[in-house]
C-alpha cells in the first residue's frame, strides 16, 4: 500500500493514503496524549482504526529514537541533558526502572549520598550497555531470519493464509482509551530479554483483534513492526491430541500437566505411535522445546502475523505458538490481546505481561465496566458445591495420609466451607442436591461480611485458602510423599464420571457445539477469589430455587475499578466515573476527544419522532407499550417508512417478548400484510446458529428486489436490542438504509443486582450540580449504550447513507440526546409530529440513482 507521509504539527505520520482532516486531528491528538503520559478517551466512528495505528506507532517510533539518542549520549558522557539545557546524572532515563527521586534517609552523610548516587549511575550505565548488547543481538537474529530463504518461504505461506481470510469489515463506533504509568504490580526482571516500551492493544473478540492485525499489515508500519498476537491455548495449541479435548479448561490442564512431566523428550517413533491414555498424561509435549520455541519467538517478531498465521508458523516450525508468542512479548513493540488477558491480574502475570510504563489502547472501552464486572463475578450452583465436596472428600480419603499436614488442613477447610455454603442455601451436603427441595425460596442479597458471618466461615483466612486452590495442582503434584500423583486437578477430573452421589455434571456447550466438562472446583476457586474483595466493593446474591441443585450463590462486583489496572481511561460517563474516578485518576489527566464522522452530513438523517401518523404520543413505557393503539401506531409508522426507504430497514425492539407480542398483534390486525407489500419481513432468530441463515436470506432478498423492480423494494428485519443482530453485524449500504428504534431499552430496574449497583453508586460517587443521582445515570447510560450499539450497525463507510429513526418522545430530552454519539447528536432533528418526520424522510439520505418511490401516508 502506498505510503503518504503526512506532517501534522511538525510530526511525520506515515499513512496509507491521503488522510481526512479528522484522521489527521485524531493522530495529532493521540500523539499529544501519549507524549504527555495522559489518559485519552477517544470517541470516533468508522474509519479511524488506521489513524489509531499510524498515530500510536509514529509516537513509538519517535520515542524509541529519542531514547536511543539519549542512551548513546549517556554512554558517551555519563550525563544526560535536561530540558533547561543543564546536565544531570543519568537517573531519569526512560529505560531506568528505578525511582529517580528516591528520598535519602534523614541525617545521611554527604559522602554516603554521593557514593550511592555514583553507584546508581554506574549501575545504570552497565544496564544500558547490557541492553544495547541484547538489542544488537536481537536485531542481528531478526535480520538473519529476514534474509533466510527458507524462512522467507515460510513467511510467504503465512501471508497467503491471510490473503484468503475474510474481507475487512468496517468497524463500529468505538471508544479507545490510552493510558500510561500503570499500577506497578508486574516488575520482576527478565534475565534474558529486556521489556521494551510497547503498545498493548486489546479488544473484545478475536475477530476484532484479527481485523486490527490486518489493518497493521496494510499500514506503512506493516513491514517493520514487531507485533505479537496473544491468544488462549484453545486458539493456539498445535498438539492435536490436546486440541481435540475441546474445552479450554481441559486443554489448559493437559498442557500444564505435560510440562510438569519428568519424562522429557520422546523419540520420533514414540511420538507417532498410538498412545494409551495413561501414557499421554505423562508425555511431554513434543512442541515445547526450548530451542524450537526460541527460534519461533524470533520468527514471530519478523513480519506481522495474526493468530491463524501464528498457528501455521508454529506447525511449520514444530514449536508451540502459544508459548512462542509469549516468549516474544519482551521484545515486541505492539502486543495484540483479548480483554480478558489484560483485565485479569493472574492471567496477565501468567502471560508475562508487564504494564508498568507501557501504552495501552483499549478498543470499545464502553464495554470495559461490563467486562470487568463479568470477569470478576462468580456463580456456584448447589449442584457444583455438592459435587466439589464429594470429589474433595474422595481425594482426602484416598490420599489424606500421604499429604503434607498443611495441605491436608487446607482441604479440610475447603470441605468445611463447601458444607457451610450448602447450609446457608438451606440444603444438606450429604444428600442428593437434585432431590432436595428447599423450604425457603427467593433471592437474598448480602454484603460479603454478612455472608461470611451467616455462613460461619468468618474465622477462615480466605486469602490463604484461595492461594491454595489457585496452586493446588502444583502443590500436590510436587509432593515427594506422593510421586505417583499426576496432579490434583487430574485426579478430580478422573473422578467425574464415577461420581454417583451428584449426578448433575455441569456441561457447557462450546462454540462449536462441543460439550465441555467444567470442574466444579474451578467455579469454587473463582467464587473464593471473589469473596476476598473488600466488603464495600461487592455483594453476594443467594438465589434459592425449588431444589438445591438449581439454587446458587453469586458474587456481584460493584466496584470494577478495583480490578482496573490503573492507579492515581457514549456513553462514556459510566466508564469514566466507575473506573477512572473510582481508581483515583485525577480529572486533569483525562483527555477526551470526539472526532466527527468521515461521512458527509447529508448522508445521515437521525430523527426523534414524538408522535405517530394518528397523533398518538410515542412513549413506550412498560405501562403503555403493550396498549393496542401503541402497537398499531408503530406498525403504521413502519408502513410509511417502508414506502420511502429503499433496500433494508432494521427495526429494533426493546425485548424478544415485546417483539413477539407486536408481531402477533400485527398479524391479527392485518398490519403485517400491509408491511409485506413493500418489504419482505424477517425476524431475528433466538438461536445463534440460525442467525447466519436469516442474514443470508435477508441480504439475498434485498439484492433481488433491487434488481427485480416490483412493489417489494427490500426487506424489513425485526430485531432485538442486545440480541444477536445488535452487535458485531454490519448493515452497510442497502442492508440498512434505515434503522428504527422502538422505545427506550431501559434495563429491568427491579432486578436486585441493578438496585444494589445503583445504591452503591449513589453512596460512593458525588452527584454533580444539575445531574441525576449516579444510580439513575447508570440506568440511562445502560439504556443509551444499548441504543448506540444498535443504531451504529448502519453507515459503515464514508459513501454509506441511512436514516436513524428514534421512536419515543423521551429521546428528545437533553440528557438523553447528550448520550448519543457526537456525530449523530450534532445532526439529530426532533420532530413533534409524524408528518414533519415523514417529510424529512422523503428528502432524507437516499441514493440519487434510486428509482422514484411514491410515498403513501397511512393513517
Ligand atoms: S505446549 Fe503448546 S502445543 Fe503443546 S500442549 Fe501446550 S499449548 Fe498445546
Amino acid at each position: 500500500m502506498a505510503n503518504k507521509t503526512q506532517e501534522v504539527g511538525g510530526i511525520h505520520f506515515p499513512f496509507p493514503f491521503t488522510p481526512y482532516s479528522i484522521q489527521k486531528d485524531f493522530m495529532a491528538e493521540l500523539y499529544q496524549v501519549l507524549e504527555a503520559g495522559k489518559i485519552g478517551i477517544f470517541e470516533s466512528p468508522t474509519g479511524t482504526v488506521i489513524s489509531l495505528i499510524c498515530g500510536a506507532l509514529s509516537w513509538l517510533r519517535d520515542f524509541e529514537q529519542k531514547k536511543h539518542q539519549e542512551e548513546a549520549r549517556l554512554l558517551e558522557t555519563g550525563t544526560i541533558p535536561l530540558s533547561d539545557g543543564t546536565e544531570q546524572p543519568p537517573s531519569l532515563s526512560s529505560s531506568c526502572k528505578e525511582t529517580p527521586d528516591t528520598p535519602r534517609p534523614a541525617g545521611e552523610p554527604d559522602w554516603v549520598t554521593q557514593f550511592v548516587q555514583k553507584k546508581e549511575e554506574r549501575d545504570l550505565v552497565d544496564r544500558l550497555k547490557e541492553e544495547q548488547v541484547r538489542r544488537k543481538k536481537r536485531e542481528e537474529r531478526l535480520q538473519q531470519i529476514r534474509h533466510s530463504a527458507q524462512l522467507k518461504y515460510a513467511a510467504r505461506r503465512a501471508v497467503s493464509v491471510s490473503a484468503g481470510a475474510a474481507e475487512v469489515a468496517l468497524r463500529g463506533p468505538y471508544v479507545s482509551v490510552l493510558f500510561f504509568s500503570l499500577r506497578v504490580d508486574e516488575d520482576e526482571d527478565d534475565p534474558e530479554e529486556e521489556h521494551v516500551t510497547k503498545i498493548y492493544y486489546c479488544s473484545r473478540t478475536h475477530s476484532q483483534l484479527a481485523q486490527f492485525v490486518r489493518e497493521v499489515q496494510r499500514s506503512p508500519f506493516g513491514k517493520d513492526t514487531r507485533l505479537v498476537s496473544l491468544g488462549s491455548r484453545q486458539n493456539l495449541c498445535i498438539n492435536e491430541d490436546v486440541k481435540t479435548l475441546g474445552s479450554a479448561q481441559l486443554i489448559n490442564d493437559r498442557c500444564m500437566e505435560m510440562q510438569r512431566s519428568k519424562h522429557g523428550k520422546k523419540s520420533k517413533a514414540e511420538e507417532e505411535k498410538p498412545k494409551r491414555r495413561r501414557q499421554e498424561h505423562r508425555a511431554a509435549c513434543p512442541f515445547y522445546s526450548y530451542e524450537q520455541l526460541h527460534l519461533l519467538r524470533d520468527q514471530v517478531l519478523v513480519g506481522v502475523k495474526d493468530i491463524e498465521q501464528l498457528v501455521a508458523l508454529g506447525k511449520e516450525a514444530r514449536a508451540c505458538p502459544y508459548y512462542g508468542s509469549r516468549f516474544a512479548i519482551p521484545a515486541a513493540q505492539l502486543v495484540v490481546l483479548p480483554y480478558q488477558m489484560l483485565l485479569h491480574a493472574a492471567t496477565r502475570r501468567a502471560a508475562g505481561i508487564r504494564l508498568q510504563g507501557q501504552v495501552v489502547l483499549i478498543d470499545e472501552a464502553h464495554n470495559l465496566v461490563d467486562t470487568i464486572t463479568g470477569i470478576h463475578s462468580a456463580e456456584v450452583s448447589g449442584a457444583q458445591l455438592c459435587q466439589a465436596h464429594s470429589q474433595l472428600l474422595q481425594y482426602m480419603e484416598r490420599y489424606g495420609k500421604r499429604l503434607k499436614a498443611k495441605n491436608l488442613m487446607y482441604i479440610k477447610q475447603l470441605l468445611y466451607l463447601l458444607e457451610k455454603f450448602v447450609t446457608v442455601l438451606g440444603g444438606n451436603i450429604k444428600q442428593n442436591p437434585n432431590t432436595q427441595s428447599l423450604s425457603q425460596t427467593g433471592t437474598e442479597l448480602k454484603t460479603i461480611n454478612d455472608f461470611l458471618f451467616e455462613s460461619q466461615i468468618d474465622n477462615i483466612n480466605l486469602f490463604k485458602l484461595f492461594g491454595f486452590t489457585e496452586r493446588y495442582g502444583t502443590v500436590l503434584a510436587a509432593s515427594r510423599e506422593q510421586p505417583r500423583l499426576a496432579g490434583f486437578q487430574h485426579f478430580l477430573q478422573s473422578l467425574q464420571p464415577a461420581v454417583t452421589k451428584t449426578p448433575v455434571t455441569p456441561v457447557e456447550e462450546g462454540e462449536a457445539g462441543v460439550p465441555r466438562l467444567a470442574s466444579p472446583l474451578m467455579h469454587i476457586e473463582s467464587f473464593l477469589a471473589a469473596l476476598t474483595t473488600a466488603n464495600q466493593d461487592g455483594r453476594v446474591i443467594l438465589s434459592r430455587q425449588g431444589s438445591l441443585s438449581q439454587s446458587s450463590l453469586k458474587f456481584l462486583l460493584l466496584n470494577p475499578a478495583v480490578h482496573f489496572p490503573v492507579r492515581e481511561p457514549e456513553p462514556v460517563s459510566d466508564f469514566r466515573e466507575q473506573l477512572l474516578a473510582c481508581a483515583g485518576v485525577e480529572a486533569e489527566r483525562v483527555v477526551e476527544f470526539s472526532c466527527g464522522h468521515v461521512i458527509p452530513p447529508e448522508n445521515i438523517l437521525p430523527l426523534v419522532v414524538c408522535s405517530g401518523p394518528s397523533s398518538q404520543q410515542l412513549e413506550f413505557t412498560y405501562q403503555k407499550r403493550e396498549l393496542p393503539q401503541m402497537m398499531d401506531e408503530t406498525g403504521r409508522i413502519l408502513c410509511n417508512l417502508c414506502t420511502v426507504v429503499p433496500g433494508g430497514v432494521v427495526c429494533f425492539f426493546p425485548s424478544y417478548e415485546y417483539q413477539r407480542q407486536v408481531y402477533a398483534h400485527w398479524d391479527k390486525s392485518g398490519l403485517l400484510a400491509r408491511l409485506a407489500v413493500r418489504k419482505k419481513i424477517f425476524q431475528e432468530p433466538k438461536r445463534a446458529n440460525q442467525v447466519e441463515q436469516v442474514l443470508m436470506e435477508y441480504s439475498r432478498c434485498i439484492k433481488c428486489c433491487g434488481q427485480a423492480g416490483g412493489t417489494v423494494t427490500g426487506a424489513l428485519l425485526l430485531s432485538v436490542v442486545g440480541g444477536k443482530m445488535s452487535e458485531g453485524i454490519n448493515f452497510s449500504d442497502n442492508l440498512g438504509r434505515c434503522v428504527v428504534m422502538v422505545g427506550m431499552p431501559y434495563p429491568n430496574i427491579k432486578s436486585p443486582e441493578l438496585q444494589e449497583k445503583m445504591a452503591y453508586l449513589d453512596q460512593t460517587l458525588p452527584r454533580g450540580p444539575g445531574q441525576p443521582p449516579p444510580g439513575k445515570a447508570l440506568v440511562e447510560n445502560l439504556c443509551m449504550k444499548a441504543v448506540n450499539q444498535s443504531i451504529g450497525r448502519a453507515i459503515r463507510h464514508q459513501k454509506d447513507f441511512a436514516s436513524i429513526v428514534l421512536l419515543d418522545q423521551r429521546y428528545a430530552r437533553p440528557s438523553i440526546l447528550g448520550k448519543l454519539p457526537a456525530w449523530i447528536r450534532d445532526r439529530v432533528e426532533v420532530k413533534a409530529t409524524f408528518g414533519l418526520a415523514f417529510a424529512a424522510m422523503r428528502k432524507g439520505p437516499r441514493d440519487p440513482q434510486a428509482r422514484p418511490l411514491i410515498p403513501v401516508v397511512s393513517m
